[in-house]
């Protein structure tokens, strides 16, 4: 069972539900948490741990054989992505754009191009009790999400049972990164706040989810402030608005001091019960 937290954007409370809601549902069930905000993961800052497991993870990326290149241009030409340039006298390759799909290797004709592997970020598995927490980080200039989110992913199918709650912490917006995070998950819980811009991008990541074929769902964060623009689009659509989480500054103190809410606000502690149910009912559906 794969739950991918997501928001269509930054900020709105989607690492702190992923956190709690994980946390909870750990007291009774095994769960694994994953950040894949990978560029900038920060669950680790309110879930702890022992370390169980930290390895490397490397991206394959083509090094030009000066030698025995011909200069026949096919590499720059096949290449999607401009991560490879063919001069009159050598060939440039941007590692940062480049997204390791081997095609300049495989057609280069004089095999002057060898796929070799380049570090790209640290995977970390810590445990605490019933939960393990993974959290995987790119490397400071790495600019290429997507490699290191679908390694994670293989990490944690090839150590847990598929019938392990997995919350998939994902990175914000609605590019390639997020797509990679969602994209397997059995459902997507939609994080989003009662504003105009929380408004917006809830849409646009509707959209998305929907394109992709996904069961999703909303959650309403900061509940209390703004408007009731997101309750209305939820009920024109026909979207489950599952639980609101409240809006107040004793939440806000505890998320500064980096404490997990749940154990301290009982509205929360209500709302992470409620999606933690309809999980579990979910899980069973199936
Ligand atoms: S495809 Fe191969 S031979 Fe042609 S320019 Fe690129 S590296 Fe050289
Ligand atoms: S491996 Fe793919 S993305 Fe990278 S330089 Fe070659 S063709 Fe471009």
């Amino acid at each position: 069972m794969k739950v991918a937290i997501a928001s269509g954007k930054g900020g709105t409370g989607k690492t702190t539900l992923a956190t709690n809601l994980a946390s909870y549902m750990a007291e009774t069930e095994s769960v694994v948490l994953a950040d894949l905000d990978v560029e900038e993961p920060n669950s680790g800052l309110f879930v702890q741990g022992d370390l169980f497991h930290q390895e490397t993870k490397y991206k394959m990326i083509p090094e030009w054989n000066s030698k025995t290149c011909s200069h026949s241009g096919n590499c720059q030409a096949v290449c999607n992505f401009n991560a490879i340039l063919s001069l009159p006298d050598s060939v440039m390759v941007f590692p940062e754009l480049c997204h390791g799909c081997y095609a300049c290797s495989e057609l280069c004709p004089t095999n002057s191009l060898p796929m070799r592997p380049k570090p790209m970020g640290e995977l970390k598995h810590f445990q605490a009790g019933d939960l393990d927490f993974i959290e995987s980080r790119l490397m400071i200039g790495e600019e290429q999400a997507v490699p290191l989110i679908k390694q994670t992913l293989d990490y944690i199918a090839a150590g847990f049972p598929v019938d392990v709650v997995k919350i998939l912490d994902s990175p914000p917006g609605t590019s390639c990164p997020v797509i990679e995070a969602t994209k397997d998950a059995d459902l997507v819980i939609l994080v989003t706040e009662p504003t105009p811009f929380g408004l917006h991008d809830l849409k646009i990541a509707v959209e998305t989810v929907r394109q992709l074929g996904k069961e999703f769902t909303v959650v309403l964060n900061r509940f209390g402030i703004g408007d009731d623009g997101v309750i209305r689009y939820c009920e024109d659509e026909g979207i489950d608005l599952i639980a609101c989480i409240p809006n107040s500054r004793a939440i806000a103190e505890i998320y500064a001091a980096g404490r997990l809410i749940y154990p301290e606000v009982p509205d929360v502690k209500r709302a992470v019960e409620t999606i933690a149910d309809f999980i579990l009912r979910n899980r069973k559906g199936r």
